[in-house]
């Protein structure tokens, strides 16, 4: 019998640079290429249904491109060490191939799956899923970095592999059964979000879109929340549709050496692969802070603002705008998640875990590493050295980086009508502008529920005097953006 590989999907939903892939492909064409419904991580409450829809959709067209060479997707569902167990049983298969994840639940399942399948099968692990493998770049004592700018450069001085193309043939074995692909619903979810395309194909759409029209105007564009100057490819990335190194050579190829708008966006996707071996190495991080001592920080944490905040009732424009684009879509713009984040932790005093939950439950791209990481960075709680206490004045960043109000009367239809001059503090308008731009504080929309000084002044205080042995951390001013481009946000 031709020697069978079973291949076995998690969060590399492409044929393109798929290194586990690759490597089964060539031991053999006869490949079972295999995704395991676990109810460990549907049930999850943090699982949420934009994330689901996006995954089925996106098995569908991992479906239709492996039928093009051959081949089908295998569904099951079921606890992944017994479904595999079982595959491997049918299909009398060589081994089972993976790439490997960084989050700790992912890493005990696997941990599960290879000794379940110990004696039954060979079992192989292969680094996929960033630029460079969580392990690859320690400083110069053999430590992971956790500072992202020597990171960032230690990154840029190896070389990053080309990617590989797709295999051309795949034979799946036709006796093999598969469940049908479920529905949203039968999975028990549902959602009104307007959600991208998910799967391989329009992920590289995308990415080509991108790279002709975008990809030049991203240095400048990229913080304009009413522009859509970044590329959209998180959820791609998120569930492995696209190889971040094909993102990466994609626009190397297409710019010069040097060229800003290129450098930049690299620059933002070697973020995600800091987060990534952040916690890979800091696994911690997943329910506290990556400095410890911060986890004492007596949060307010007042429920009918954390609720305010969930549903863009804040009455501040920019930060209402913000929060309804992700309950709308399922998606927010980076520097708008920059300014809720930095809301929620430092005008409302609310613990960050409680917003990197609702951010999780409805994010597309929803990922454990970025997410947390940009959490924490917000919350000030995590990796960044900053030398300054940051802490956004949402106003400020509004008229900063959504000028026009464009982006506030895209997703708060309440203030549509409010000139521009108001845009960013509606509760500034004389009563009568109010009736007339049919904008009425405290009836149509909400009057702010803190006032941004005073809220400031109690977050250095928090920060300040962490109990435990936490550091006092410094005065308040603007603090560097999560980016290399070195730009500064706007101070308080
Ligand atoms: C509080 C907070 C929470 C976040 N949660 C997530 C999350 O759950 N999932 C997620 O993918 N990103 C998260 N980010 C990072 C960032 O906001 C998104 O990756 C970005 O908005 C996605 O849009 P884009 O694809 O158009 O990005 P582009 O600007 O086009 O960047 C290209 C790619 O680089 C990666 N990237 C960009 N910025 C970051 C970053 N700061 N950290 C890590 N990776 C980055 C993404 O994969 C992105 O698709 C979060 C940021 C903050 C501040």
């Amino acid at each position: 019998m031709t020697k069978r590989i079973i291949h076995w999907f998690r969060r590399d939903l492409r044929l393109d640079d798929n290194t586990a892939l690759l490597a089964a492909h060539a031991a053999t064409k006869a490949i079972v290429p295999v995704f395991i419904f676990d109810d460990a991580i549907l049930r999850r409450p943090d699982t949420g249904a934009n994330r689901v829809a996006f995954l089925l959709a996106s098995l569908r067209d991992l479906d239709e491109r492996l039928r093009a060479r051959g081949g089908r997707l295998i569904l099951r569902r079921g606890r992944p060490e017994e479904a595999l167990a079982q595959l491997v049983a049918e299909t009398e298969a060589a081994a089972v191939h993976f790439n490997l994840d960084v989050e700790p639940f992912a890493l005990a399942r696997d941990a599960r799956v290879t000794a379940r399948l110990a004696g039954l099968c060979a079992v192989a692990g292969f680094e996929d899923g960033g630029l460079t493998a969580p392990t690859a770049i320690k400083t110069k004592s053999g430590t992971p970095y956790t500072v992202f700018t020597p990171y960032k450069n230690a990154v840029l001085a190896q070389a990053i592999p080309r990617p590989r193309p797709a295999p051309d043939a795949i034979q799946t074995p036709s006796n093999i059964s598969s469940d049908p692909l479920p529905t949203l619903a039968a999975l028990g979810f549902t959602t009104a979000a307007t959600l991208p395309p998910g799967g391989e194909s329009a992920a590289q759409a995308r990415l080509s879109d991108f790279i002709q029209a975008g990809l030049g105007r991203y240095a400048t564009e990229r913080d304009a929340l009413a522009k859509d100057g970044t590329s959209g490819l998180s959820p791609y990335l998120r569930f492995g549709c696209l190889s971040p190194r094909r993102v990466c050579w994609a626009a190397r190829d297409a710019f010069p050496e040097g060229a800003p708008d290129a450098e930049a966006w690299i620059a933002e996707l070697i973020w995600r692969d800091f987060y990534r071996q952040i916690l890979f190495h800091f696994p911690y991080v997943e329910t506290g802070a990556f400095k410890r001592a911060f986890d004492e920080l007596a949060w307010e944490n007042n429920e009918e603002w954390l609720d305010r905040w969930r549903n863009g009732r804040t009455g501040f424009p920019i930060v209402d705008a913000a929060m309804r684009q992700l309950l709308t879509t399922g998606w927010m713009h980076n520097r708008a998640r920059m300014i809720v984040a930095s809301f929620l932790t430092k005008d409302l005093l609310i613990d960050w875990r409680r917003g990197e939950r609702h951010f999780m439950t409805h994010l597309v791209d929803g990922d454990l590493a970025a997410n947390n990481g940009g959490w924490q960075w917000a919350a000030s709680t995590g990796t960044d050295a900053q030398p300054y206490f940051r802490i956004f004045n949402p106003t400020a960043q509004g008229k900063k980086f959504d000028p026009t109000g464009a982006y506030i009367r895209r997703y708060v239809p309440e203030l549509r009508a409010v000139p521009e001059r108001w845009i960013h503090e509606p509760a500034r308008m004389p009563p009568d502008a109010q009736r007339a731009f049919r904008c009425v504080i405290g009836d149509d929309y909400p009057a702010p529920i803190a006032d941004h000084a005073r809220q400031r002044a109690k977050a250095l205080a928090l920060f300040g005097r962490p109990s435990g042995d936490a550091p006092a951390i410094g005065a308040a001013g603007a603090g560097r953006r999560q980016t290399t481009a070195g730009r500064r946000g706007s101070s308080s």
